[in-house]
């Protein structure tokens, strides 16, 4: 059964009679079986499936996104994370019994995962249909029903998101509201059971705030300043083609890209010639002519890159490679710079975009003390063939996740947590961990005959105090 699509911002009364419909439904969302999810899970790929050519071409029109890099980072990803979800949700669904301890004798205790309920999911628009069916499978792995707001800036795959979600699903299992701001904001004032919010910590912490007024638990999936530490290798050129496609790729639009290096200081030079041969020969000729890539999402985001690359300049950074930014056309050519001030805003606010700065080091020391001096990153990359130069960064510099001797490919993997920590988020996505963040988890105690709990109670004679006492000493 298929509904239409709901009309782009739509008024508050169509949100809220849309919510109330979701929320109706959650109890018999949440008495789904495993084998009745994964069906849902199995419908959702066929829509996209069905719509593999009209998502390339609305990324293309999106910002110009490669339609090898929408099948490899957004429609190979949704496939993999419904394999893992079908390969594990009957264990995960799995009541557990658990032990119980001396205060619990006579009883059976097990923990029952249950749906949170009715969930809002918004996401941003660096990665327009991954970021949002990524949750979005979790969720309904879970047995929750959700309202999704996908990114107005990418308004063509939005449309198709929309359209997927329509085919795939009934009106009060899933509804994608579309919009911006004011929007999320009619959104947001609704009571929803969890908000999986993935976007800039600026807006994540509005969406905390608004969470607040009911209350629910949140994810909060956010960006920030991920560092790269290079050792003293033997060569740079396994690294350099590494950090090259971390950076180029999506044309640095990815949360957990490389945003500044480390390089020692006696090798600088050396780095970036592999860094510059590496970045060419994955992007050879005209930059703005080559197909593979990107453009940046719209004229204000490449403004304020270069902002960032101005002021880093007339701070008396270098550019070692690079060329002229055309915001109108939302061109952004790949940009290296050196000599950067600490105080120059690149250092200081997230990039998102193709530009990266190198900060050459003399001791470890200094590169901890840089990083921990600055919000807690979300993904913390070292290239070292030395494990204790690798054990000394992991135990001195907290990340929300992290990769050695590679970048980024960490969020491919469907095992591993991925989340940050303070600035860069709250929990984590991915697999069990993205359904364990729509899932509550119910402590269930059973009494099956008294056990000592039930001699101490009041009123308080000689020998209770006597056995309070003796347990106490023997525990
Ligand atoms: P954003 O925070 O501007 O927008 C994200 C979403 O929030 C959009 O749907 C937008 O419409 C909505 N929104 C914007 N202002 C709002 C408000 N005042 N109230 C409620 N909703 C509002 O982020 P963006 O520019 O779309 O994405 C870039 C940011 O997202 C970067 O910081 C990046 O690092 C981060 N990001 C994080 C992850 C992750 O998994 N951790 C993934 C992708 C992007």
């Amino acid at each position: 059964m298929t509904h239409s699509v709901l009309p782009v911002a739509p008024s508050v009364d169509v949100i809220e009679k849309t919510f109330a419909d979701l929320k109706a439904r959650i109890p018999r969302q949440r008495a789904l079986s495993a084998k009745e999810r994964i069906a849902g899970l199995d419908a959702l790929y066929r829509e996209v499936w069905k719509r593999r050519n009209d998502l390339k071409t609305a990324m293309w029109n999106d910002f110009r996104k490669p339609a090898e890099e929408v099948d490899l980072t957004e429609i190979f990803v949704i496939k993999s994370e419904i394999k893992t979800v079908k390969r594990n949700l009957h264990r995960w669904m799995r009541p557990k019994r658990m032990p119980g301890g001396l205060a619990q004798i006579g009883s059976a205790s097990w923990v029952r995962p249950e749906a949170k309920g009715v969930v809002l999911i918004i996401s941003p628009w660096n990665y327009p249909m991954q970021l949002v069916f990524r949750p979005l499978i979790a969720a309904l792995a879970a047995g929750c029903t959700a309202m999704i707001k996908p990114s107005e800036l990418t308004g063509h795959t939005a449309q198709v998101v929309a359209e997927i979600v329509s085919a795939a699903f009934e009106s009060d299992e899933v509804a994608v509201v579309q919009g911006g701001v004011d929007t999320a904001t009619h959104m947001l004032n609704l009571p929803f059971n969890h908000i999986y919010f993935t976007g800039s910590p600026a807006v994540g912490k509005i969406v905390m705030k608004a969470a607040s007024q009911h209350p629910c638990s949140v994810t909060l999936e956010l960006g920030g300043k991920s560092p790269v530490i290079l050792d003293d290798m033997r060569s740079f050129r396994d690294a350099a083609k590494k950090l090259a496609w971390a950076k180029l790729s999506n044309a640095g639009q990815i949360c957990v890209a490389p945003d500044y290096v480390f390089v020692p200081a006696n090798r600088e030079a050396e780095f970036i010639s592999a860094l510059k041969r590496a970045m060419l020969d994955m992007y050879p000729g005209e930059t703005s002519a080559n197909k593979d890539y990107q453009r940046i999402v719209a004229p204000h985001h490449a403004k304020r890159i270069s902002i960032l690359v101005d002021d880093a300049i007339a701070r008396g950074a270098k550019c070692v490679l690079g060329g002229d930014i055309e915001t109108d056309s939302c061109f952004v050519p790949p940009i290296v710079l050196t000599g950067i001030d600490k105080n120059a805003k690149i250092l200081e606010e997230e990039i998102f975009g193709p530009v990266l700065p190198i900060i050459p080091y003399t001791s470890l020391d200094e590169v901890i003390r840089f990083v921990n001096d600055r919000p807690t990153p979300l993904a913390l990359y070292v290239f070292s063939k030395r494990k204790r130069f690798v054990d000394s960064i992991l135990s001195n510099i907290q990340s929300g996740g992290a990769s050695i001797n590679n970048c980024v490919i960490h969020v491919s993997s469907n095992y591993l947590p991925f989340g940050g920590l303070g600035n860069s988020g709250i929990g984590s996505g991915h697999g069990e961990y993205g359904y364990l963040e729509f899932t509550h988890l119910r402590g269930v105690y059973e009494q099956r005959f008294d056990g000592a709990g039930a001699l101490l109670m009041p009123p308080y004679s000689s020998w209770k105090t006597n056995v309070i006492d003796r347990l106490l000493r023997w525990l």
